[in-house]
């Protein structure tokens, strides 16, 4: 492989030996720390994806001085700006406090590469929390946890995720997906961002970008043909903006079907007429659902060692390994 080729991945390599780091919710790791002593141990989150990366526990209840067992507390008042309060006695407030240590982890937190939040939490959870209004009346579902606020508005770039949404297969592998991009990103900008680099870590990315929205495809190929040494670091910044941005946009099978009919198109002069028609069947099969994309994929990746290709090797789309 060229030297110029490694970029995005030679970081996801590197990633495998010095581990990613993903904050995650303690209690769904099985640490005891909820409100009843109890805890909400997630086997997704432990034994599927735990091979992938290192978690970072955090409790924030726990962290401001709550204690185990405690009294629960959950959001109370405008939907946009709720209070922390208790269930049982409304003189229990921790809305400063919870939003100091978000606001201190979240300047801390630079180096993880994703966060899984516990659904529902007055203090984790990242979307959809219940707010209160009076003594029991339900105003809103629209409520977002005050701790998880503070990391997702410092940090915007940041793959989060909701525990209860892993369980379905797309979601889970999409999140998979943007926690190990965004390390890669994280590293080429530790190892010192230059021009080529980013030229480099882009063509990496094209096809999985293309499997995801074309138009940003599109977009970020134009906005990186007008790359000065002057524009460098305000150019970074959109491009991973926009990147981060359209790889949450689900990768539909007719869109993978596509990207990898493309790269069958670069393959075609090196392989013959019945293992192209193979490779057609099994793309087929997995637009209609009838296997997995690894079907496919493995396919690709065999003809790929005999008609090697410097453009193809380096595409992150097929060197995923989740
Ligand atoms: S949801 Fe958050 S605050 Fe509640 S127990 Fe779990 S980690 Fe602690």
């Amino acid at each position: 492989m060229k030297s110029t080729e490694s970029t995005l991945l030679s970081t996801v390599r590197a990633s495998q030996s010095e581990r990613i780091v993903v904050g995650v919710s303690s209690c769904l790791l099985g640490q005891q720390v909820r409100f009843d002593g109890n805890h909400k141990h997630n086997k997704t989150i432990t034994d599927a994806l735990g091979q992938y990366w290192q978690y970072l526990p955090l409790c924030p209840e726990m962290a401001i001085g709550m204690g185990v067992p405690r009294r629960p507390i959950r959001l109370h008042g405008d939907e946009t700006t709720p209070r922390a309060i208790g269930v049982s006695d409304p003189s229990v407030d921790v809305t400063q406090a919870l939003t100091d240590y978000g606001q201190r982890k979240a300047q801390e937190l630079t180096h993880i590469s994703g966060y899984i939040f516990k659904k529902g939490s007055p203090s984790c959870g990242m979307e959809r929390v219940k707010v209160y209004k009076g003594k029991n009346d339900l105003l809103s579902t629209r409520g977002v946890g005050l701790y998880a606020r503070q990391i997702m508005l410092a940090q915007p770039l940041l793959p989060v995720e909701e525990e209860g949404r892993l369980a379905d297969e797309g979601l889970r592998e999409n999140f998979v997906q943007r926690v190990h991009v965004y390390h890669a990103w994280q590293q080429l900008q530790h190892g010192g961002l230059t021009a080529r680099k980013l030229i480099d870590f882009h063509t990496q990315i094209k096809f999985t970008l293309l499997a995801h929205c074309e138009p940003t495809y599109r977009e970020l190929g134009r906005l990186l043909a007008g790359l000065s040494k002057q524009r460098l670091q305000s150019v970074a910044d959109e491009y991973i903006a926009q990147l981060m941005s359209a790889l949450k946009k689900p990768a539909t099978r007719t869109r993978h079907s596509n990207v990898m009919m493309h790269i069958m198109g670069f393959l075609k002069r090196h392989i013959n007429r019945g293992d192209k028609q193979e490779l057609i069947d099994a793309i087929r099969h997995y637009k209609l659902g009838r296997v997995s994309i690894e079907v496919p994929l493995v396919l690709l990746r065999h003809h790929l060692r005999y008609a090697p290709s410097g453009y193809l090797q380096q595409q992150f789309y097929l060197q995923r390994d989740w």
